[in-house]
Protein backbone atom coordinates (compact mmCIF):
# COMPACT_ATOMS: atom_id res chain seq x y z
CA UNK A 1 0.00 0.00 0.00
CA UNK A 2 2.56 2.37 0.94
CA UNK A 3 4.90 1.52 -1.89
CA UNK A 4 2.02 1.75 -4.58
CA UNK A 5 1.23 5.39 -2.72
CA UNK A 6 5.26 6.61 -2.69
CA UNK A 7 4.95 4.66 -6.71
CA UNK A 8 2.00 7.36 -7.56
CA UNK A 9 3.85 10.05 -6.15
CA UNK A 10 6.86 9.60 -8.16
CA UNK A 11 4.72 9.22 -11.35
CA UNK A 12 2.71 12.86 -10.58
CA UNK A 13 5.98 14.28 -9.48
CA UNK A 14 7.67 13.03 -12.91
CA UNK A 15 5.00 14.51 -15.03
CA UNK A 16 5.39 17.62 -13.63
CA UNK A 17 8.79 17.57 -13.36
CA UNK A 18 8.90 16.46 -17.22
CA UNK A 19 5.79 19.73 -17.33
CA UNK A 20 8.35 22.09 -16.63
CA UNK A 21 11.03 21.28 -18.14
CA UNK A 22 9.61 21.11 -21.57
CA UNK A 23 8.47 25.06 -20.60
CA UNK A 24 11.80 26.06 -19.82
CA UNK A 25 12.52 24.39 -23.19
CA UNK A 26 9.90 26.31 -25.02
CA UNK A 27 10.44 29.61 -23.05
CA UNK A 28 14.19 28.79 -24.23
CA UNK A 29 13.30 28.80 -27.83
CA UNK A 30 11.32 31.81 -27.46
CA UNK A 31 13.88 33.54 -26.04
CA UNK A 32 16.44 33.02 -28.59
CA UNK A 33 13.20 33.66 -31.34
CA UNK A 34 13.23 37.00 -29.67
CA UNK A 35 17.19 38.07 -29.76
CA UNK A 36 17.41 36.59 -33.03
CA UNK A 37 14.66 39.55 -34.38
CA UNK A 38 16.36 41.57 -31.87
CA UNK A 39 19.71 41.21 -33.80
CA UNK A 40 17.65 41.88 -37.17
CA UNK A 41 16.06 44.75 -36.02
CA UNK A 42 19.76 46.16 -35.11
CA UNK A 43 21.67 45.31 -37.72
CA UNK A 44 18.63 47.08 -40.52
CA UNK A 45 21.22 49.05 -42.64
CA UNK A 46 18.48 51.55 -43.88
CA UNK A 47 15.41 53.12 -42.45
CA UNK A 48 13.25 50.98 -45.63
CA UNK A 49 15.22 47.27 -44.34
CA UNK A 50 14.41 48.35 -40.78
CA UNK A 51 10.28 48.94 -41.18
CA UNK A 52 10.31 45.87 -43.94
CA UNK A 53 11.78 44.05 -40.19
CA UNK A 54 9.04 45.48 -38.54
CA UNK A 55 5.89 44.87 -40.69
CA UNK A 56 7.06 41.77 -42.36
CA UNK A 57 9.46 39.20 -40.62
CA UNK A 58 8.34 40.62 -37.46
CA UNK A 59 4.99 39.45 -38.25
CA UNK A 60 5.38 36.29 -39.28
CA UNK A 61 8.00 35.04 -36.47
CA UNK A 62 5.52 36.17 -34.25
CA UNK A 63 2.65 34.47 -35.96
CA UNK A 64 0.79 37.43 -35.46
CA UNK A 65 -2.21 38.79 -37.39
CA UNK A 66 -1.08 41.70 -38.61
CA UNK A 67 1.39 44.53 -37.54
CA UNK A 68 1.57 47.80 -38.35
CA UNK A 69 3.19 51.07 -38.00
CA UNK A 70 2.31 54.64 -37.04
CA UNK A 71 5.12 57.18 -36.95
CA UNK A 72 5.03 61.07 -36.66
CA UNK A 73 7.01 62.75 -39.17
CA UNK A 74 5.54 66.23 -38.69
CA UNK A 75 8.13 67.60 -41.50
CA UNK A 76 7.82 64.95 -43.61
CA UNK A 77 11.76 63.77 -43.23
CA UNK A 78 10.90 60.35 -42.90
CA UNK A 79 8.77 59.86 -45.69
CA UNK A 80 11.14 61.53 -47.77
CA UNK A 81 14.53 59.40 -46.59
CA UNK A 82 12.07 56.19 -48.04
CA UNK A 83 11.13 57.97 -51.38
CA UNK A 84 15.06 59.04 -52.02
CA UNK A 85 16.08 55.70 -51.44
CA UNK A 86 14.02 54.29 -53.99
CA UNK A 87 12.20 52.23 -51.06
CA UNK A 88 8.50 50.92 -52.16
CA UNK A 89 7.45 50.83 -48.36
CA UNK A 90 6.14 54.28 -48.64
CA UNK A 91 3.12 52.97 -50.33
CA UNK A 92 2.69 50.22 -47.62
CA UNK A 93 -0.73 50.06 -46.04
CA UNK A 94 0.06 48.71 -42.82
CA UNK A 95 2.49 52.47 -42.65
CA UNK A 96 1.07 55.46 -41.23
CA UNK A 97 2.67 58.55 -41.36
CA UNK A 98 0.94 61.42 -39.09
CA UNK A 99 1.67 65.38 -38.62
CA UNK A 100 1.37 65.50 -35.05
CA UNK A 101 1.07 62.74 -32.27
CA UNK A 102 -2.81 63.39 -31.57
CA UNK A 103 -4.42 60.69 -33.10
CA UNK A 104 -1.39 58.23 -31.95
CA UNK A 105 -1.31 59.33 -28.46
CA UNK A 106 -5.31 58.79 -27.97
CA UNK A 107 -4.63 55.25 -27.08
CA UNK A 108 -2.38 55.64 -24.17
CA UNK A 109 -3.01 57.57 -21.29
CA UNK A 110 -0.47 60.15 -20.10
CA UNK A 111 1.87 57.49 -18.75
CA UNK A 112 2.35 56.69 -22.36
CA UNK A 113 1.84 52.97 -21.24
CA UNK A 114 1.59 50.03 -23.35
CA UNK A 115 -2.83 49.07 -24.71
CA UNK A 116 -3.47 45.58 -24.35
CA UNK A 117 -7.19 45.17 -25.46
CA UNK A 118 -9.76 42.80 -27.16
CA UNK A 119 -10.03 44.18 -30.82
CA UNK A 120 -12.90 46.26 -31.42
CA UNK A 121 -13.51 47.06 -34.77
CA UNK A 122 -15.13 50.55 -34.28
CA UNK A 123 -11.74 51.56 -32.79
CA UNK A 124 -9.20 49.91 -34.38
CA UNK A 125 -9.95 49.03 -37.48
CA UNK A 126 -8.14 51.73 -39.41
CA UNK A 127 -5.07 50.64 -37.75
CA UNK A 128 -5.33 47.18 -39.21
CA UNK A 129 -6.49 47.41 -42.87
CA UNK A 130 -5.51 43.84 -43.75
CA UNK A 131 -7.71 40.70 -42.49
CA UNK A 132 -9.94 42.08 -40.29
CA UNK A 133 -12.33 38.87 -40.37
CA UNK A 134 -9.35 37.28 -37.81
CA UNK A 135 -8.89 39.69 -36.00
CA UNK A 136 -8.91 38.59 -31.96
CA UNK A 137 -6.86 41.09 -29.57
CA UNK A 138 -4.23 43.75 -29.81
CA UNK A 139 -1.51 45.70 -28.60
CA UNK A 140 -0.80 48.62 -29.48
CA UNK A 141 3.01 49.95 -27.85
CA UNK A 142 4.00 53.70 -27.96
CA UNK A 143 7.34 54.04 -29.25
CA UNK A 144 9.58 56.55 -26.96
CA UNK A 145 12.95 58.23 -27.62
CA UNK A 146 13.44 60.68 -24.59
CA UNK A 147 10.33 61.31 -23.09
CA UNK A 148 8.40 62.04 -26.61
CA UNK A 149 6.22 59.89 -28.49
CA UNK A 150 7.63 59.17 -31.92
CA UNK A 151 5.07 56.71 -33.30
CA UNK A 152 3.13 53.35 -32.23
CA UNK A 153 3.81 50.04 -33.30
CA UNK A 154 0.56 48.03 -33.44
CA UNK A 155 0.47 44.32 -32.79
CA UNK A 156 -3.48 42.33 -33.97
CA UNK A 157 -3.46 38.62 -32.98
CA UNK A 158 -6.87 36.38 -34.24
CA UNK A 159 -5.92 34.78 -30.72
CA UNK A 160 -8.69 36.59 -28.37
CA UNK A 161 -5.99 35.90 -25.54
CA UNK A 162 -2.70 37.12 -26.64
CA UNK A 163 -3.19 40.57 -25.58
CA UNK A 164 -4.78 40.57 -22.03
CA UNK A 165 -5.57 43.97 -20.63
CA UNK A 166 -3.88 42.79 -17.18
CA UNK A 167 -1.15 40.84 -18.85
CA UNK A 168 2.37 41.53 -18.32
CA UNK A 169 3.92 44.17 -21.10
CA UNK A 170 7.74 43.49 -20.02
CA UNK A 171 8.34 41.66 -23.30
CA UNK A 172 6.64 44.15 -25.76
CA UNK A 173 8.17 47.08 -23.86
CA UNK A 174 11.47 45.70 -24.48
CA UNK A 175 10.05 45.49 -27.77
CA UNK A 176 9.00 48.84 -28.11
CA UNK A 177 12.07 50.29 -26.52
CA UNK A 178 14.63 48.51 -28.95
CA UNK A 179 12.34 49.46 -32.54
CA UNK A 180 12.25 52.97 -30.95
CA UNK A 181 16.09 53.45 -30.91
CA UNK A 182 16.62 51.30 -34.25
CA UNK A 183 14.89 53.98 -35.70
CA UNK A 184 16.71 56.72 -34.19
CA UNK A 185 19.70 55.01 -35.48
CA UNK A 186 18.26 54.65 -39.33
CA UNK A 187 17.14 57.95 -39.32
CA UNK A 188 20.81 59.13 -37.81
CA UNK A 189 22.23 57.40 -40.51
CA UNK A 190 20.18 58.18 -43.34
CA UNK A 191 20.34 61.91 -42.38
CA UNK A 192 24.46 61.33 -42.73
CA UNK A 193 24.37 59.65 -45.67
CA UNK A 194 22.27 62.63 -47.00
CA UNK A 195 24.62 65.11 -45.69
CA UNK A 196 27.39 63.54 -47.25
CA UNK A 197 25.68 63.07 -50.39
CA UNK A 198 23.85 66.60 -50.37
CA UNK A 199 25.13 69.99 -52.19
CA UNK A 200 24.88 71.93 -49.65
CA UNK A 201 23.79 75.41 -51.91
CA UNK A 202 21.27 73.79 -54.18
CA UNK A 203 20.00 70.99 -51.83
CA UNK A 204 20.74 68.86 -54.74
CA UNK A 205 22.50 65.56 -55.28
CA UNK A 206 25.84 66.38 -55.36
CA UNK A 207 28.84 65.22 -57.57
CA UNK A 208 30.16 62.07 -55.27
CA UNK A 209 26.57 61.12 -55.55
CA UNK A 210 26.14 61.19 -59.22
CA UNK A 211 29.60 59.46 -59.33
CA UNK A 212 28.23 56.63 -57.37
CA UNK A 213 25.00 56.70 -59.11
CA UNK A 214 26.47 56.26 -63.13
CA UNK A 215 28.04 53.43 -61.89
CA UNK A 216 24.96 51.66 -60.77
CA UNK A 217 22.71 53.18 -63.82
CA UNK A 218 25.24 52.00 -66.54
CA UNK A 219 25.17 48.30 -64.81
CA UNK A 220 21.35 48.40 -64.41
CA UNK A 221 20.69 49.74 -68.16
CA UNK A 222 23.14 47.44 -69.81
CA UNK A 223 21.50 44.04 -67.90
CA UNK A 224 18.24 45.69 -69.30
CA UNK A 225 19.44 46.62 -72.35
CA UNK A 226 17.97 49.99 -72.46
CA UNK A 227 19.46 52.85 -73.72
CA UNK A 228 21.06 55.90 -70.98
CA UNK A 229 21.50 59.56 -71.96
CA UNK A 230 23.71 61.86 -70.08
CA UNK A 231 23.14 65.86 -70.20
CA UNK A 232 25.71 68.31 -68.82
CA UNK A 233 24.59 71.48 -68.20
CA UNK A 234 26.74 74.60 -67.40
CA UNK A 235 25.33 78.34 -67.34
CA UNK A 236 26.69 80.84 -70.02
CA UNK A 237 28.92 83.65 -68.92
CA UNK A 238 27.71 82.77 -65.40
CA UNK A 239 31.08 85.05 -64.30
CA UNK A 240 29.27 88.05 -65.65
CA UNK A 241 26.31 87.50 -63.55
CA UNK A 242 28.95 87.41 -60.78
CA UNK A 243 30.45 90.27 -61.84
CA UNK A 244 27.12 92.77 -62.53
CA UNK A 245 25.18 91.50 -59.75
CA UNK A 246 27.13 90.48 -57.04
CA UNK A 247 28.14 86.33 -55.83
CA UNK A 248 25.41 85.99 -53.45
CA UNK A 249 22.72 86.90 -56.59
CA UNK A 250 24.53 84.40 -58.39
CA UNK A 251 23.80 81.74 -55.34
CA UNK A 252 20.59 82.58 -55.93
CA UNK A 253 20.69 81.86 -59.20
CA UNK A 254 22.56 78.46 -58.96
CA UNK A 255 19.44 77.48 -56.53
CA UNK A 256 16.66 78.74 -58.93
CA UNK A 257 18.46 76.71 -61.99
CA UNK A 258 18.65 73.43 -60.22
CA UNK A 259 15.04 73.85 -58.80
CA UNK A 260 13.75 74.56 -62.26
CA UNK A 261 16.04 71.85 -64.25
CA UNK A 262 14.72 69.34 -61.46
CA UNK A 263 10.98 70.44 -61.93
CA UNK A 264 11.29 69.57 -65.67
CA UNK A 265 12.86 66.49 -65.00
CA UNK A 266 10.59 62.71 -64.18
CA UNK A 267 10.89 61.36 -61.01
CA UNK A 268 13.18 58.39 -61.96
CA UNK A 269 15.84 61.02 -63.48
CA UNK A 270 19.00 61.36 -61.73
CA UNK A 271 20.06 65.32 -60.99
CA UNK A 272 23.37 66.38 -59.46
CA UNK A 273 25.05 69.60 -59.23
CA UNK A 274 28.78 68.39 -60.92
CA UNK A 275 30.49 71.20 -60.70
CA UNK A 276 30.43 75.50 -60.01
CA UNK A 277 28.16 76.11 -62.12
CA UNK A 278 27.56 72.64 -63.99
CA UNK A 279 24.96 70.51 -63.69
CA UNK A 280 24.88 66.98 -64.72
CA UNK A 281 21.69 64.72 -65.54
CA UNK A 282 21.20 61.18 -65.54
CA UNK A 283 17.67 60.43 -68.29
CA UNK A 284 16.78 56.80 -68.10
CA UNK A 285 15.60 54.49 -70.25
CA UNK A 286 16.20 57.08 -72.71
CA UNK A 287 17.80 57.65 -76.69
CA UNK A 288 19.28 60.48 -78.04
CA UNK A 289 15.81 61.86 -79.80
CA UNK A 290 14.06 61.76 -76.50
CA UNK A 291 17.14 63.00 -74.92
CA UNK A 292 17.02 66.12 -77.30
CA UNK A 293 13.43 67.03 -76.55
CA UNK A 294 13.84 67.04 -72.38
CA UNK A 295 17.32 68.89 -72.91
CA UNK A 296 15.56 71.69 -75.35
CA UNK A 297 12.94 72.23 -72.96
CA UNK A 298 14.91 72.82 -70.19
CA UNK A 299 17.21 74.93 -72.63
CA UNK A 300 14.29 77.17 -73.39
CA UNK A 301 12.94 76.97 -70.42
CA UNK A 302 15.47 79.06 -68.64
CA UNK A 303 16.33 81.09 -71.56
CA UNK A 304 13.06 82.81 -71.35
CA UNK A 305 13.04 82.88 -67.28
CA UNK A 306 12.90 86.33 -66.09
CA UNK A 307 15.08 85.70 -62.72
CA UNK A 308 14.46 88.66 -60.43
CA UNK A 309 15.18 88.71 -56.60
CA UNK A 310 14.20 91.89 -56.07
CA UNK A 311 11.91 94.58 -57.38
CA UNK A 312 14.97 96.14 -59.79
CA UNK A 313 16.62 93.86 -61.16
CA UNK A 314 15.47 91.14 -64.09
CA UNK A 315 18.35 88.87 -64.92
CA UNK A 316 18.20 86.73 -67.58
CA UNK A 317 20.25 83.70 -68.29
CA UNK A 318 21.27 81.17 -70.92
CA UNK A 319 22.35 77.34 -70.75
CA UNK A 320 24.59 75.25 -73.19
CA UNK A 321 23.94 71.81 -72.96
CA UNK A 322 26.05 68.73 -74.32
CA UNK A 323 24.31 65.13 -74.24
CA UNK A 324 25.72 61.87 -74.48
CA UNK A 325 23.80 58.65 -74.98
CA UNK A 326 25.19 54.81 -74.45
CA UNK A 327 22.93 52.13 -75.91
CA UNK A 328 23.69 48.75 -77.57
CA UNK A 329 25.30 50.17 -80.52
CA UNK A 330 27.93 52.44 -79.25
CA UNK A 331 28.52 50.13 -75.67
CA UNK A 332 30.79 47.56 -77.09
CA UNK A 333 33.40 47.41 -74.55
CA UNK A 334 31.14 46.72 -71.53
CA UNK A 335 34.39 47.75 -69.38
CA UNK A 336 34.35 50.20 -66.08
CA UNK A 337 35.59 52.97 -68.51
CA UNK A 338 32.28 53.47 -70.00
CA UNK A 339 31.11 56.08 -67.20
CA UNK A 340 34.05 58.01 -68.43
CA UNK A 341 32.95 57.88 -71.97
CA UNK A 342 29.92 59.05 -71.41
CA UNK A 343 30.68 62.10 -69.33
CA UNK A 344 34.08 62.84 -71.72
CA UNK A 345 31.56 62.49 -74.84
CA UNK A 346 29.17 64.96 -73.30
CA UNK A 347 31.97 67.43 -72.25
CA UNK A 348 32.98 67.31 -76.03
CA UNK A 349 29.28 68.41 -77.03
CA UNK A 350 29.20 71.01 -74.06
CA UNK A 351 32.66 72.80 -75.33
CA UNK A 352 31.19 72.52 -79.09
CA UNK A 353 27.71 73.98 -77.81
CA UNK A 354 29.94 77.01 -76.23
CA UNK A 355 32.14 77.15 -79.51
CA UNK A 356 29.16 77.59 -81.54
CA UNK A 357 27.35 80.50 -79.69
CA UNK A 358 26.09 78.80 -76.47
CA UNK A 359 22.64 78.46 -75.74
CA UNK A 360 22.35 75.79 -77.77
CA UNK A 361 21.96 71.85 -77.15
CA UNK A 362 24.47 69.75 -79.14
CA UNK A 363 24.90 65.94 -79.33
P1 LIG B 1 30.96 80.09 -70.17
O1 LIG B 1 29.78 80.55 -70.95
O2 LIG B 1 32.13 79.84 -71.02
O3 LIG B 1 30.62 78.92 -69.32
O4 LIG B 1 31.31 81.30 -69.20
P2 LIG B 1 31.33 81.32 -67.64
O5 LIG B 1 31.55 82.73 -67.19
O6 LIG B 1 30.11 80.67 -67.11
O7 LIG B 1 32.54 80.36 -67.35
P3 LIG B 1 33.68 80.29 -66.33
O8 LIG B 1 33.96 78.84 -66.14
O9 LIG B 1 34.80 81.17 -66.76
O10 LIG B 1 33.12 80.87 -64.97
C1 LIG B 1 32.28 80.16 -64.14
C2 LIG B 1 31.96 81.05 -63.00
O11 LIG B 1 31.05 80.43 -62.10
C3 LIG B 1 33.17 81.40 -62.18
C4 LIG B 1 32.73 81.28 -60.76
O12 LIG B 1 32.93 82.43 -60.04
C5 LIG B 1 31.25 81.01 -60.85
N1 LIG B 1 30.83 80.10 -59.80
C6 LIG B 1 31.20 78.83 -59.62
N2 LIG B 1 30.60 78.32 -58.51
C7 LIG B 1 29.86 79.32 -57.98
C8 LIG B 1 29.02 79.43 -56.84
O13 LIG B 1 28.84 78.50 -56.05
N3 LIG B 1 28.40 80.61 -56.61
C9 LIG B 1 28.58 81.69 -57.45
N4 LIG B 1 27.93 82.80 -57.18
N5 LIG B 1 29.37 81.60 -58.53
C10 LIG B 1 30.00 80.45 -58.79
MG1 LIG C 1 31.80 75.99 -66.32
MG1 LIG D 1 29.67 78.67 -67.56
Amino acid sequence: MKQANLHQEHQTLKSQYDFLINQVRQNEQKLLRIQQQEIRFISSNSLSDLIHQILENYRLESELNSVTLSLIDPEYELQRILQKTGSNMKGNQNLFFYENEQEIKKFFGSSLSPNLEAYNASIHKFLFPENQEENGSVAILPLIRYNNLIGSLNLCSSNRARFLPNASTDFLQRLATIISICLENTVNHERLKHIGLTDTLTGINNRRFFDQRIEEEISRSRRAALPLTCLLLDIDFFKRVNDTYGHQIGDRVLIDIASIVQSQLRSFDILARYGGEEFVILLLNTDTKEGMDIAERIRKYIASHKFHFNDRQQIEVTISIGMATLDRENDHNGSKSSSHLLINNADKALYQAKEEGRNRTIF
